[in-house]
């Protein structure tokens, strides 16, 4: 059930007997030589969907373009600022508290996301608890790659060389929506370096095809098949209980 392709009436009808959706996040980033750009978009709203598919839960519009700075000596990616994109969600939630939702469930693709939306939760709960009567919003972000089962998947799958950048298992999931883009090509050294950065210029000399320890040659659209429906079971029972709880 997507927001974009619901009539009004519609959203009212639901909003009759659920105040639960799904906002799925991500970013518009250089994913190294062989990554898509929209990768860390693509993966949370693909999740989203077959989440929101699975437990009769609305989907809201995918905020594609998320904190990107440190990508932007790759060509193509795109930055908000972080004070653009907490106040791009902080209006997106408030839209949505107007209507009636309550419950939102932020599926996340991009790590350099988490500072900013925690502070926009933060900014909106603040606004929302000064106002009578209090509408009662949760909140909560879950960052896709990180929850345990697909963690232990995406090792068991690609070993040491998963590295937090342009990662197999993001690249997989991807080339399993996207199978005629898939890339698997062998890249030089195998497994990028890893280290910490500070900014855009020091990210592209550090990493110069912009790869951090990952080896995304190993992706296949078949693992990202694997991934995508695994991630889709974790992240559901998580969210029914989110959904569910007093
Ligand atoms: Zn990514």
């Amino acid at each position: 059930m997507r927001l974009q392709l619901a009539t009004w009436p519609q959203v009212e009808t639901y909003l009759a007997s659920s105040d639960a959706i799904i906002l799925p996040i991500g970013s518009t980033e250089q994913h190294g030589p062989t990554g898509l750009i929209g990768t860390d978009s693509l993966c949370a709203e693909a999740i989203a969907i077959a989440v929101g598919e699975s437990l009769g839960v609305m989907v809201a519009p995918t905020l594609a373009v998320g904190m990107a700075q440190h990508h932007m000596r790759f060509a193509g990616s795109m930055t908000l600022r972080p004070s653009t994109l907490l106040a791009v969600v902080r209006d997106c939630l408030l839209s949505l508290v107007r209507h009636g939702f309550r419950r939102v469930l932020v599926v996340n693709g991009h790590g350099g996301n988490s500072a900013t939306l925690q502070a926009a939760f933060a900014e909106t709960h603040m606004e929302l608890d000064a106002t009578s009567p209090r509408p009662g919003l949760r909140t909560r972000v879950l960052n896709w790659w990180e929850l345990p089962k697909i963690d232990a998947l995406s090792a068991e799958l690609f070993g040491d060389a998963v590295g937090s950048h342009a990662t197999p298992p993001e690249v997989a999931l991807t080339w399993a929506l996207y199978p005629e883009l898939a890339d698997p090509r062998p890249l030089e050294p195998r497994v990028a370096p890893r280290d910490g950065f500070h900014g855009a210029d020091d990210f592209r000399a550090r990493f110069p095809d912009g790869r951090i320890g990952s080896d995304p040659s190993l992706a296949s659209p078949e693992s990202g098949s694997r991934l995508l429906a695994a991630t889709t079971d974790e992240i559901a029972a998580i969210a029914q209980a989110f959904f569910r709880a007093v």
